[in-house]
């Protein structure tokens, strides 16, 4: 199947480096989730998304698929114009961006919009950074959450989803902690914040807290919640990352009508998939699974998303940031890699012809579309 036709809903991302920045960014990070530059300077060309990557991008750029030739040859390129010509190639149709990471380097919502014409942007609310912000204003846990729930219950209908990175931060092992205790983690961290600085929350009866108070908010409002899930950059333990730990929020009554997205999931891919496969609320998105993983390993989640979910709960997204190639690439690989899976359940029988072309477009665009409503 050929899916060139079809936009993306974009709705995992994030935004793109100013020039000066993006000019001087060197190309191995934004082939993998390693943080250490020794990864980088010893393997960063060494994986397999790096060495597709560099080839694919010399077919972009029309030149050797070196990477000296392609650091020449993007040095040559107007920013803005590779940008606009990327996310055309791209057919990105829509974009969500988390504005929740590297706030300093990369662009603000508005100079997004103002940079791609034509494809709507939307903020989706990272919510450990909107606490961490909050803080030096609270002297009480209590307070500083019921702010926080009653801020997110006002703006919910100005931005499309929240996101938690409380895999990255404390683990998906979501708890129901004492109130006294989260008194208690707080105060440490009030005592700790230096004022003008962000802080950064990583303490789990907080955070914990924290979506206990925040998801009912979600729940009323009918606000998607974006977990991320798996594998992802090193702050995360694997092991608590696995998306089977978020049982309690659907198994919650309190939490009837919560719609919760596992992104990335890798290699809880099957697991994610189960989720969705039983739980009204469950959602699945494979970003950064596509395209940091082999293209065997892209098929397979793929097809391991689709082993139970419904058609109707399994998404694709870039989670690009950074460079436009980012966006260009994870969506070349997810409509390629789409379209071979669609193609095997045609030859399974799982789907019929028409019913595989209704799920490529539900998967690329009218699923998001939907849930972000
Ligand atoms: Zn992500």
């Amino acid at each position: 199947m050929d899916l060139a036709a079809i936009p993306l809903y974009d709705h995992h991302a994030h935004a793109l480096f100013r020039e000066s920045t993006w000019r001087r960014a060197p190309l191995e990070p934004y082939f993998g989730e390693a943080n250490d530059p020794e990864q980088h300077r010893r393997f960063g060309r060494d994986t397999l998304s790096f060495r597709r990557g560099m080839r694919d991008l010399a077919r972009f750029y029309a030149c050797e698929p070196t990477v000296d030739a392609l650091l020449v040859a993007r040095a040559r390129v107007d920013y803005a114009d590779l940008a606009r010509r990327m996310f055309a190639a791209a057919r990105i149709g829509h974009w969500l961006i988390d504005d929740g990471l590297w706030t300093d380097e990369l662009m603000s919502i508005s100079e997004c919009t103002a940079l791609i014409p034509g494809v709507p942007v939307r903020r989706i609310v990272r919510l450990e950074v909107e606490l961490a912000r909050m803080i030096e204003q609270h002297d009480r846990a209590s307070t500083l959450l019921a702010a926080l729930a009653d801020t997110l219950s006002n703006r919910a209908s100005g931005i499309a989803a929240f996101k938690s990175i409380a895999a990255y931060r404390t683990g998906l092992d979501i708890g129901r902690p004492a109130a006294t205790e989260v008194e208690d983690a707080f105060s440490a961290i009030r005592r700790s914040v230096v004022r003008g600085r962000p802080t950064r929350v990583a303490s789990k009866p907080l955070i914990d807290a924290m979506l206990w108070a925040v998801l009912p908010v979600a729940a009323a409002r009918g606000t998607p919640v974006q977990f991320h899930t798996g594998f992802g950059d090193p702050d995360l333990d694997l092991r608590l990352a696995n998306p089977l730990h978020l049982r309690p929020l659907f198994e919650s009554e309190a939490l009837r009508g919560l719609r919760v997205v596992s992104l990335h999931c890798y290699p809880y891919v099957r697991e994610a998939g189960y989720l969705a496969s039983v739980y009204p609320g469950a959602y699945v998105d494979l970003g950064l699974t596509v395209p940091y993983t082999s293209v065997h390993a892209m098929r397979a989640a793929l097809h391991e998303a689709l082993h139970l979910a419904p058609v109707t709960k399994v998404l694709l997204s870039t989670d690009a940031q950074r460079t436009p190639e980012t966006f260009w690439l994870a969506a070349r690989w997810g409509r390629r890699v789409l379209g071979e899976v669609l193609d095997a359940t045609i030859e399974d029988g799982d789907l019929s012809a028409d019913e595989a072309a209704w799920a490529a477009s539900r998967i690329l665009f009218d699923n998001a579309a939907e849930l972000y409503a």
